[in-house]
């Protein structure tokens, strides 16, 4: 019988990769993991976590702002940009320190360095070579920028973390998440941030009343768009990043200068130098690896989970994935019944300012998928904008599907929207129809009531109004 080193060899110790390695060295697998960089991936080092730090202290300029009305009085201390990174990186350390404990208490054997396959039971680190009977790809992504003159000058999500010095002028390019997160986090530490977009609103694939409700907000904050324009040209100058832009005539400025050019363009499968070819492991057209059901690959004892496949770039998707793997391979944990990964209502939050929270369908999906859809719409001023001087305002959305009553949209872009959303995604996996959220009881007085509250549906005339 043919020996390996190891049951299962994970490539990228990343969200996906590190959940797969520590459940399956937990359950008494022999696990390698090799990594080329610090440990816990884009999620950790560069991605969720220090975004969302980055995030809490832009939201501290609104604050301070904001508690005159509730009696305080004096001038905003002043941000200083060298203590946030300095505070960012010391807590990113220490995380990287937790997930190299995590694998090393799970008995996981971790290999510095570049893997590559090069058999189909083979990774190659460095100058080591390791057998394992079953293979998990999880490198992740990168981010994708476009062939633009003078892309040598721009900068990745990547680079946003330490910048220096602090951007006082930032242009950003595109209106996905990364984009719309940037913007409204280097918005709120003060930089002045322009924001440009090849379509004409941000965030295509969510909700139309929430695509126009967010860029309204973020036009409110500060946040200078510039839509249906694209970036010609980006010349270094002594004054700056000089950027052209061609437009479609609607914006008055042809160029600008700024300090850095952020390109949040979207993001490409980490599935080159890898070895994939010379293994059979077989890649589709935008370069994400093919995974079947089961996530194995084109060769069935290597399998793929993440962003290097593609689908739902979202951390806890590859958690997720990556324990479905590793309950097919290894057993589910005692006395659990193996996990399974559905794809229906996912819910997602967009870290701007305000927040987005999202599960479920948009209003034109939900339309497509079911007959008869009604809507419930509330858009307001939260009870802390009485007093705070702010116009923030909150948009609050619900679909319906008629014929089983069950709620199949739930919309939010107000503060908080993720913590809000993330328990009614529970409530509508498990079918929660409106006549269930009309007989739940409000919690009172909070923003998210509304969502129990919401009584008269929009007339069918009106669906389709813009949002205020
Ligand atoms: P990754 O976490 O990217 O890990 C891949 C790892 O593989 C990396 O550590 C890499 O160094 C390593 N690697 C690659 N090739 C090799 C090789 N050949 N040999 C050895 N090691 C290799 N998701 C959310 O859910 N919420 C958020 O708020 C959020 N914010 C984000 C903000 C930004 C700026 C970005 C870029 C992403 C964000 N995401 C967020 C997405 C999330 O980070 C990813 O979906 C998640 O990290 C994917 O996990 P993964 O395991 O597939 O890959
Ligand atoms: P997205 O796919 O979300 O957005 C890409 C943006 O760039 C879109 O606005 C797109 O426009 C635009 N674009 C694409 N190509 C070009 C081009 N050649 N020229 C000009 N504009 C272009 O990607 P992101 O990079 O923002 O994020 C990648 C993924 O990471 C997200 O999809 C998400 O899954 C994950 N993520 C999750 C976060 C969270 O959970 N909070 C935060 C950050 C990232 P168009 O719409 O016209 O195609």
């Amino acid at each position: 019988m043919q020996t390996f080193d190891f049951d299962l060899f994970v490539i990228g110790g990343g969200s996906g990769g590190v959940r797969a390695a520590r459940m399956a060295g937990q359950r008494g697998a022999r696990v390698g993991l090799a990594e080329v960089a610090d440990m816990g991936g884009t999620c950790v080092n560069v991605g969720c976590i220090p975004k969302k730090l980055y995030s809490y202290a832009a939201h501290f300029a609104d604050f301070f702002e904001e508690s005159h009305g509730f009696g305080w009085e004096g001038a905003a201390p002043t941000f200083n940009w060298d203590t946030l990174k300095t505070n960012r990186a010391k807590e990113i350390k220490r995380l990287n320190g937790i997930y190299d404990n995590l694998l090393g208490g799970a008995g996981v054997k971790v290999i510095k360095g570049w893997a590559r396959l090069v058999g189909p039971h083979t990774v190659e680190v460095g100058d080591q070579q390791f057998s394992a009977k079953n293979i998990l790809i999880s490198t992740g992504g990168t981010a994708l920028v476009p062939a633009v003159e003078g892309h040598e000058h721009v900068v990745t999500s990547d680079s946003m973390f330490d910048l220096n010095p602090f951007p006082k002028r930032l242009l950003v390019v595109g209106a996905g998440y990364i984009a719309c997160e940037f913007a409204s986090i280097f918005n709120g530490l003060g930089s002045h941030v322009t924001q440009v977009h090849r379509g004409d609103k941000v965030l295509t694939g969510f909700d139309e009343d929430v695509r126009s409700f967010i860029a309204a907000e973020m036009t409110k904050t500060g946040v200078n768009f510039k839509f249906k324009t694209e970036v010609e040209s980006i010349t270094k100058t002594e004054h700056g990043l000089q950027v052209t832009l061609k437009g479609d005539g609607s914006h008055d400025d042809k160029s600008l200068t700024v300090d850095t050019v952020l390109y949040a363009t979207g993001r490409i499968a980490n599935a080159s130098g890898l070895g994939l070819g010379a293994v059979g492991v077989e890649v589709n057209a935008a370069g994400a690896i093919q995974v079947n059901a089961q996530y194995q690959t084109s060769v069935p004892h290597i399998y793929a989970v993440g962003d290097v496949t593609a689908r739902v770039q979202l951390t806890p998707v590859a958690l997720g994935e990556a324990m479905v793997v590793v309950d097919q391979l290894f057993g589910p944990a005692a006395g659990k019944p193996p996990r399974s990964m559905s794809y229906d209502f996912i819910p997602t939050a967009v870290f701007t300012h305000p927040n987005i929270g999202t599960v479920g369908y948009s209003e034109s999906q939900a339309r497509e998928k079911f007959d008869n859809v009604s809507v419930y719409r509330s858009d307001f001023k939260s009870l802390k904008h009485t007093l705070s001087g702010s116009t923030e305002r909150t948009l609050m959305k619900l679909l319906v599907d008629d014929a089983s009553d069950r709620v199949v949209g739930l919309h939010m872009v107000g503060p908080d929207a993720g913590e809000v959303v993330q328990g009614f995604a529970v409530a509508m996996k498990a079918g929660a129809t409106k006549a269930v959220f009309d007989s739940t009881i409000g919690i009172h007085p909070t923003m998210a009531e509304e969502f129990v509250t919401m009584r008269e549906a929009l007339p069918p005339r009106s669906l389709a109004a813009p949002a205020a």
